[in-house]
């Protein structure tokens, strides 16, 4: 059965004090959590470059089955350690009811993904969860659709969200999605949570991201998710769209002038 929000774990002061601070709000971390020295390497960088929080994937949707599907619950364990060592926020994705009971304990945001925003049995269950939702647009969904699957939070009572533009699919094959950069400012008019921008897998290459994290703070977002590796080229996702250590420093080097990355 559902466990609903018992176990809570992140210091809800902490975010609600944070989402009155301007703090520009960076996740960054791998797609998938892959061993125990991979995501505490990876956390460390993330601490240091001034960002909130750590993703990575436990629990992955993936388009194939014979692709790697995550870690689970032992990605949920190392998950729990990176924090215990750096004090990051942890973002992780649910995609069932069982996942999430499994996440609750360690997750402090629950990731909804691209392929479950109209998944809306999950979102009733996030609904009754007293932590933030980092909400990712639908891959091919309107802003009006997006908006309805937050009335769906927010109908069950879950107003802790953060929307998350991850590009939609257009005739366009040269990136993996094509952001949606004017969702950024129309969301802003139309709800009052944080937007932030996922270029990763908006570009699903390496070689544009800066631009589109530059692109993201200059329509108004509020934050970035970043895919970061210690070796892309040897990830078991997304390597082809994660920047590795030395990219990520420099990005974050780079929009500090603009934004303030603490
Ligand atoms: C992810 O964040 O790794 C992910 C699966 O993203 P999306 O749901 O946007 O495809
Ligand atoms: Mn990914």
């Amino acid at each position: 059965g559902f466990k609903g929000g018992t176990r809570l774990f992140v210091d809800l002061k902490i975010w609600e004090d944070l989402l009155k601070s301007n703090r520009f709000l960076v996740f960054a971390g791998p797609c998938a959590v892959e061993n125990l020295e991979q995501i505490i390497e990876t956390a460390k960088i993330v601490k240091d470059s001034g960002a909130v929080g750590l993703r990575g994937g436990a629990f992955k949707p993936r388009t194939r089955p014979e692709s790697f599907q995550g870690l689970g619950e032992e990605a949920l364990k190392y998950l729990a350690l990176a924090k215990a060592e750096t004090g990051l926020l942890v973002v992780t994705e649910v995609i069932d009811e069982d996942s999430l009971n499994k996440a609750l304990p360690v997750a402090d945001i629950l990731q909804v993904g691209s392929r479950n925003m109209q998944n809306y049995a999950l979102l009733k269950l996030l609904a009754k969860v007293d932590k933030p939702v980092l909400l990712k647009r639908g891959l091919a969904a309107t802003l009006e659709e997006w908006l309805g699957a937050v009335a769906y939070l927010e109908k069950g009572g879950n107003r802790k969200i953060i929307l998350c533009e991850r590009g939609i699919r257009t005739f366009e094959t040269m990136t993996r999605n094509t952001l949606d950069i004017s969702a950024v400012p129309l969301l802003k008019k139309l709800t009052p949570y944080p937007v932030i921008v996922d270029p990763s897998h908006a570009a699903g290459r390496r070689d544009i991201i800066p631009s589109l994290a530059k692109a993201a703070v200059a329509a108004g977002a509020d934050g970035l998710l970043i895919e970061i590796h210690p070796e892309p080229e040897r990830a078991l996702s997304d390597g082809q769209q994660s920047l590795n250590f030395q990219e990520y420093e420099q990005l974050i080097n780079e929009l500090k002038p603009w934004v303030h990355v603490a």
